[in-house]
């Protein structure tokens, strides 16, 4: 994932979508469903870590909508 400035953000707010992911921790299983946004191809949801620890993921994109 790569990282904006507030300025940036401020100008994408026009240009994300909404999305709604779903999230599959590689290490316990766990999955969330979440709301984020996608940006320039990137999606960002403010999910950090599991409840079990680990950072690694595998995210699907359920919805798409502007
Ligand atoms: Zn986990």
């Amino acid at each position: 994932m790569g990282h904006t400035d507030l300025t940036s953000l401020l100008e994408e707010e026009v240009s994300f979508l909404r999305i709604k992911v779903r999230i599959h921790c590689k290490r316990c299983g766990e999955r969330f469903v979440l709301r984020g946004r996608m940006e320039q191809g990137q999606i960002q949801t403010g999910f950090k870590r599991c409840i079990c620890d680990n950072c690694e993921f595998i995210i699907e994109v359920m919805e798409k909508h502007a």
